[in-house]
């Protein structure tokens, strides 16, 4: 058994899922400990509840504390069974970062698997739908992992009420990569996301993307959607081969929707002048599947607490072993063998 206090390192959601994972993978039980201790509304929220029920049920596991707001969980998984699933997180928690969760072990498993999940579909400080769709997948299915992503319905927080369906298909042959080529801005896709917003909104931050980086080939669209809460949410997405880069911002009341574009615009910049398609939150989202492909290496432009805590928890689960290569202040190198 491995036991994890969950308030080391970045000491989020993140080290609690990202156990479960591993713990699944390598069928080794677990305990964890003040989980979320970094944060200060503590213990288990309903994500990060339902990414742990949904994970009991996909390899029958035995579990104590899985209730909310518990800090302590004991994990002790059984085998993996691939098929249908629904989970619903309930609120507008994050259905990106659960299906994170329980895609490394449903590759492994013994067939294919549908999963629907509930809940947000746009949240702040999570991956939004398109980048789980538009990025992260296409990037881990250059290793081998291939899944294809649906979106039935938009879920903005507060109100939620999205849903996901990922269909995952079982791992036949993982490659090793190096993704250690610079961005090829081929061109840029602005797509602004709103439902129930003021006229004023939308066209706002339309003219900021029109006005903005003259030289690059672009496009704006504009998607009016339905959901049960209203919400803006702004991506851009950095044609690139074999992976873009997408960067999102969340539009707030009380915050000049021109700010929110700008700042949208600023991280689109920086990440053409730093380089690199994998950005710094890409770079954590990799650490697992590259250590499952037990090889390989990818750049990026910074080495954050979400990245830093990943490593030290892989290496406690499997012998992989990661160097870190800091070429400068914007490039650092992870080899993993
Ligand atoms: P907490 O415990 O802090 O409430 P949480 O469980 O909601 O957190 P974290 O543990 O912080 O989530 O993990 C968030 C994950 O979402 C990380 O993998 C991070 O890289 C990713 N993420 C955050 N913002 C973005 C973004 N804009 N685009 C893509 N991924 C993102």
């Amino acid at each position: 058994m491995i036991s994890i206090d969950g308030s080391t390192g970045e000491g989020g959601g993140q080290i609690f899922r990202s156990a479960l994972s591993l713990s699944a993978l390598t069928q080794t039980p677990i305990r964890i400990s003040k989980i979320r201790g970094k944060r200060r509304k503590d213990g288990l929220l309903r994500q990060h509840l339902t990414a742990l029920r949904a994970m009991k049920e996909i390899c029958n596991a035995k579990v104590t504390g899985d209730t909310i707001r518990s800090t302590e969980v004991f994990f002790e998984p059984g085998k993996i069974k691939g098929g249908d699933y629904a989970f619903e997180i309930g609120t507008a928690g994050s259905t990106s970062l659960v299906l994170q969760t329980l895609l490394w072990p449903l590759f492994f498993a013994d067939r294919a698997s549908r999963v629907e999940i509930s809940g947000g579909t746009h949240n702040p400080m999570s991956p939004p739908f398109e980048f789980l769709k538009g990025a992260f997948l296409p990037a881990i299915s250059e290793l081998g992992f291939k899944a294809e992503l649906e979106l039935q319905a938009y879920g903005f927080a507060p109100a939620g009420g999205g849903k996901i369906v990922a269909s995952i298909a079982p791992v036949t042959a993982l490659e090793t990569q190096h993704f250690d080529h610079t961005i090829d801005a081929k061109g840029i896709l602005f797509t602004i996301i709103g439902q129930g917003l003021p006229k004023h909104v939308a066209f706002n931050e339309k003219k900021v993307f029109e006005e903005s980086m003259p030289g690059y080939q672009k496009e704006v669209r504009i998607l009016n959607v339905h959901s049960q809460g209203s919400g803006n949410v702004v991506l851009a997405e950095i044609k690139n081969s074999p992976f873009p880069f997408i960067a999102v911002e969340f539009g707030q009341r009380g915050n000049a929707a021109e700010k929110i574009a700008r700042k949208l615009v600023n991280a689109v910049e920086k990440q053409i002048e730093k380089g690199q398609p994998v950005g710094p939150h890409l770079a954590d989202q990799l650490i697992i599947p590259f250590a499952l492909a037990k090889g390989g290496s990818f750049q990026t432009n910074a080495l954050t607490p979400h990245t830093l805590t990943q490593i030290k928890l892989v290496k406690l689960f499997t012998k992989i072993n990661i160097d870190i290569e800091k070429k400068s202040k914007k490039e650092v190198h992870l080899h993993f063998s």
